[in-house]
């Protein structure tokens, strides 16, 4: 594939460009990939006994994700993939940690490329809900709304390619002190909301 442009001058953020990234782990030769290691996250799972024991001999992936795009710009787009690896720490699945933007009112799209999850979304004031996602489906996390990708399969991982505003911040720190009103656990083989035992409101 070939770009053309004024002049041949090579192309930069500002001027538009195009990323490769691979289908399959949303991972780009061009830029950098975060890894997420149970050890890293444990903190956000309610079964801590289960992540300790776990922890003993291993420390297995939970999540990475890939930024593809640009610097944190107003008016520019923020882009990338996530990959939610398949597994559970007890009988709650991997999941990211989650965020609310630091700039509250934005909102952010998700399209699944691949696998079977779902998106659990809050506010501040305790709506929520968890949206399915899977090949070809998107889904549009609204302005205040905090965002967590759970992957319910129990082989494939869950990838997801993301675009929000690029100013907007990551604020982990809400989630990581209340965490989110509601889990997703598998029951009877099945995904299944619960109330989190350790949630709290400051
Ligand atoms: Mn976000």
């Amino acid at each position: 594939m070939t770009d053309f442009n004024t002049a041949n001058t090579p192309f930069d953020y500002a001027r538009g460009f195009t990323i490769d990234f691979d289908l399959r782990t949303g991972a780009s030769a061009l830029r950098e990939t975060s890894l997420r290691p149970l050890s890293a996250v444990k903190g956000i799972f309610a079964d801590e006994a289960a992540a300790d024991e776990i922890l003993k001999k291993d420390d297995p992936l939970i999540y990475e994700f890939h930024e593809l795009s640009v610097p944190e710009h107003p008016g520019d787009l923020a882009f990338g993939c996530s990959k939610v690896y398949p597994g559970k720490i007890g009988k709650e699945y991997y999941m990211t940690k989650g965020h609310f933007h630091t700039v509250l009112d934005t909102g952010e799209v998700y399209y699944c490329l691949a696998g079977h999850g779902y998106m659990m979304l809050e506010n501040p004031e305790g709506d929520w809900s968890a949206l399915e996602l899977g090949p070809g489906k998107a889904v549009y996390v609204p302005r205040r709304y905090a965002h967590r990708s759970i992957n319910v399969d129990p082989v494939e991982p869950l990838l997801t390619f993301f675009v929000f505003r690029a100013d907007a911040g990551h604020d982990y720190g809400t989630i990581a002190a209340n965490g989110y009103r509601k889990l997703l656990i598998e029951e009877n083989g099945k995904p299944c909301i619960m109330d989190n035992p350790k949630w709290s409101r400051d």
